[in-house]
Order: structure tokens, then sequence, then C-alpha cells
């Protein structure tokens, strides 16, 4: 049977593939985006039930397309973005293919272009855009051995209150998942603990406005490379129950129990650092810094917004914070579950090609990578803050099309010899 031909395959229809598909088809390339499971599939399927976009309608979405039905300043649930991308895939009559994993792709001698053997057959590729998602296979630390008397799961696969044992849960990780989920476990009448590391946590709304303006009008979202040593801050914010600043005092204040960083496991005692009161401070002054920056901008600019002095105004400290807990004995406070809110990995295990760094990392520029024909997209920081987030794919999208219509252009190029033979 003959090799099925395209000149790009795009590998994953998350909204890096669909953003991917847009670009290339204003450049007039030909390809095709396979999908292993559906279209928005993380949206779908891989977050808890009462999800919510991070940023409000107007601006978490495709410069091209509103989500219609949706108030532009709402927040839209995890189904509605999906919905959205599928909607925004068929508008642009994206050429995916769902139901088709990618196995295995590696270099074509002699042809210039790649093998890529997929669960649907096997395509020759002159491009591979690699659109897999930064947030693929959750990632639990090796603190608590398997065989523990305890229900351990990963945010990634908690649904919804329900869903977990009665009993107490500790929370591990206060980034944007770990603190909602311990925000939602709280209002529905758990005892709750949570493990606090060192993060950033911008004010929701300053001045009638969402951070998400203010990170725009300041640059921030267009920010190439994270400041140094802040490799492992994540960000805390939240579009749950209308939009609140994710505030660690006022959860304890509401019945959370803070900690430090989740440190070791022994015979049923969970051991943290005594970081606390230090990744609290910083996530304040982060939050002060934001203010600041935010009433330069209105100095600057002679934008006429109302003052907002109470934003400043912190609430008092719960005795978790002034008394640092450093042990847990997880059977006596009726802890039954731990839920890790620790993040992802990415798995690039398919590409049998020369694009990574020893480490197993990407190497790339902006997403072209070190490999001629290979490209990715929707990387952490892969060309500013904002890749990974849906608006800042889409531009990244368009930059990679760009670049892979440019090398089309060379490859197309005949001198007027070979342009004479192919007229004979
Ligand atoms: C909990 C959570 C909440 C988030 N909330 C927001 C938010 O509110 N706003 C925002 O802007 N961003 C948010 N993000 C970040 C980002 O927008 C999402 O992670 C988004 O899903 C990333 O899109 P993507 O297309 O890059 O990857 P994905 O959505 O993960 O899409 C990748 C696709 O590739 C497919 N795939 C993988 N391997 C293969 C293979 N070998 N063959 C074929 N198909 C394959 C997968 O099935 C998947 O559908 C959130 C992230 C998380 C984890």
């Amino acid at each position: 049977m003959a090799m099925e031909k395209i000149d790009t395959l795009v590998v994953g229809a998350g909204q890096a593939g669909i953003a991917m598909s847009e670009h290339l088809s204003s450049n007039g390339v030909p390809h095709l985006v396979l999908e292993k499971n559906r279209i928005a599939e993380a949206w779908r399927t891989g977050r808890w039930d009462s999800l919510v976009a991070n940023g409000p309608a107007w601006h978490d979405r495709f410069p091209n397309l509103e989500f219609t039905g949706t108030d532009p300043e709402a927040f839209a649930g995890k189904d509605r973005v999906a919905e959205y991308f599928a909607e925004y895939a068929e508008r642009i009559k994206a050429p995916v293919r769902t139901g088709v994993e990618v196995l295995k792709a590696e270099r074509l001698n002699g042809s210039g272009g790649f093998r890529v053997d997929t669960s649907g057959g096997v395509i020759e590729a002159q491009r591979i855009v690699a659109a897999t998602g930064a947030f693929q296979h959750p990632v639990i630390p090796p603190v608590v051995p398997e065989g523990a008397d305890i229900n351990q799961l990963h945010s990634f696969h908690y649904r919804n209150p329900e869903q977990l044992p009665k009993g107490a849960v500790l929370v591990v990780g206060a980034g944007s998942s770990g603190a909602q989920i311990a925000d939602e476990l709280n209002r529905a009448g758990r005892k709750v603990y949570l493990s606090v590391g060192p993060h950033d946590r911008p004010p929701r709304m300053y001045r009638g406005r969402d951070f998400v303006w203010w990170l725009g009008v300041l640059g921030l979202w267009d920010q190439a490379a994270q400041e140094p040593g802040k490799e492992h801050v994540t960000i805390s914010v939240s579009g749950a129950y209308g939009g609140r600043t994710m505030d660690f005092r006022r959860l304890a204040g509401e019945g959370v129990t803070l900690l430090g960083l989740t440190e070791s496991y022994d015979k049923g005692t969970m051991t943290f650092a005594g970081d606390l009161q230090d990744n609290i401070a910083s996530g304040d002054a982060d939050y002060l810094k934001m203010l600041d920056l935010a009433d330069a901008y209105v100095a600057r600019t002679g934008i006429g917004l109302p003052e907002e002095p109470q934003a400043r105004e912190a609430y008092p400290d719960p005795d978790s914070l002034t008394h640092p807990i450093r042990e847990l004995d997880l059977e006596k406070e009726g802890i039954t579950t731990i839920l890790w809110a620790t993040g992802f990995r990415q798995d690039f295990g398919w590409m049998k090609v020369n694009a990574f760094d020893a480490q197993g990392r990407p190497q790339h520029q902006r997403g072209v990578s070190s490999e001629p024909g290979i490209y990715f997209l929707g990387l952490p920081w892969q060309s500013r803050r904002g890749s990974t987030f849906i608006w800042g794919v889409w531009h990244d999208a368009r930059h990679v099309a760009d670049q892979i219509a440019i090398q089309r252009q060379y490859e197309g190029y005949r001198s007027p010899g070979e342009r004479r033979a192919d007229q004979v």
C-alpha cells in the first residue's frame, strides 16, 4: 500500500494544534492534524468538574472568535472551552483526524522528511509540529511509598469532593490547581491542610481591571524569560466563584490549615519545611509589586481608574502561619487522602529525532528546533510568558507557520536552468 504523504503533520488537536492549523492554512501549507482522542481532550477529561478558565472570556480566547453566549467578563467553564475549540476547528475547516495516535517519528533518509508511524498507518511528512501539550503526564514526587495506607491522587485525576473517601485531605501544592481544589474541598465541609510552596499571586482585580489586563498593559505576558531564581515559582490564580484573588490568609480564615513545603513521610507522619512564612511573604511581595506597577501605570498614563487603597489591607495572620506546623500524624488528623497538585511532565518519547538536549528537553528557538523540519508549539516560555496560555499560543503558532512557509519558499526555488527543464 502506498504511504500517505503530507507536507506538514501537526500532532495534537488542543488549542496549540488548532491555532497551528489556522496559520498553516493562512500560509497555504498543506497539512494534517492528528489527535489521539478528541479535539481539546485535555479540557474535556483532564480537568476537575467545576474548573473554569483562569482568565475572563474576553481574554482567554483566540483573536478571531469570541465566546458566544458567555458574558465576556465571566470565566468560561471547562466544557465551554472545549466546545469553543471544536467550534473553532470547524469554522477554519481544520483538517483534523481524531482517534489517531502518533507512535513514532523518525528521519527518512534521502527524502528530507520523516516516517511517522501512527495507529492508523504510516505517513510521510516533510515537517512535524509537536503540539502535544505542556501538561501531559501528572507528576507525583516520590515522598509517600505506594503501599502506604492512604489514598493518593493527582489533581489531574480529581473531579469533585464526593469522589474522595470521607475524612480530611492534605493538598500538596498551592499553584492555581492546588489552591482552587483546597478551596473547593473546604467549602464542601472537608478539613483541609494545604502545603504551600513558593508562588506568585497577582490580584484578581485592581482598580476595576482584571489582572490579565494589567499583565497585558504592563508587558508582562510578553516577558521573554522567567526571572532567574523563579523557575520553581508557581502562579496561583482562580476564576472560580466569579473570580477572587488567591489569598492564603483568607483561605486559612475560612478553615484551611496552611503548611510549608512537603518534605518527607515516615510511618504515617508527614514533615514540612519551615518555609511557610517565607513563601507567604514572597507571595505578598509579588502581589504588592503588581499593585505598585499598576499605580505607576495609572500615574504615567493618566488613565482615570478609581483608587483602591483597601487592596493593600491584609487579612489577619492565621495560627498556622504564626506557629507553623512541621509534622502531621496523618491518622491522628483524620487525613484519608493526599491530593498532589504538583504539576506535569511532557512526553516526546515518540520523536526519534535530534531535537532534544541531554536532559531530553526540546532544543529550539521560539519553536523551531535544532532538527530541520521539527517544530514545537505550546511549550512553557516558548517565546514568552503567555506561550502555554490560550491567547499566547495563537501568536506563537503564527511565528512557527511563518518559519515553515519561509522554508517552503526556499525549497521551492528553481534556478533558471531548472525552470526551463521543468517546462520541457
Ligand atoms: C488545570 C489546568 C487549567 C488551565 N487553565 C487555563 C486557563 O484557564 N487559561 C489558559 O489560557 N490556559 C490554561 N491552562 C494552560 C493551557 O491552556 C492548557 O493546558 C491547554 O490544554 C494546553 O493546550 P495544548 O494544545 O498546548 O495542549 P493539550 O490541550 O494538552 O493538547 C495536546 C493534545 O495532543 C494530543 N496528543 C498527545 N500525544 C499525542 C500523540 N502521540 N498522538 C496524537 N495526539 C496526541 C492529546 O490527546 C491532546 O489533545 C490550564 C492548564 C491546566 C493543567
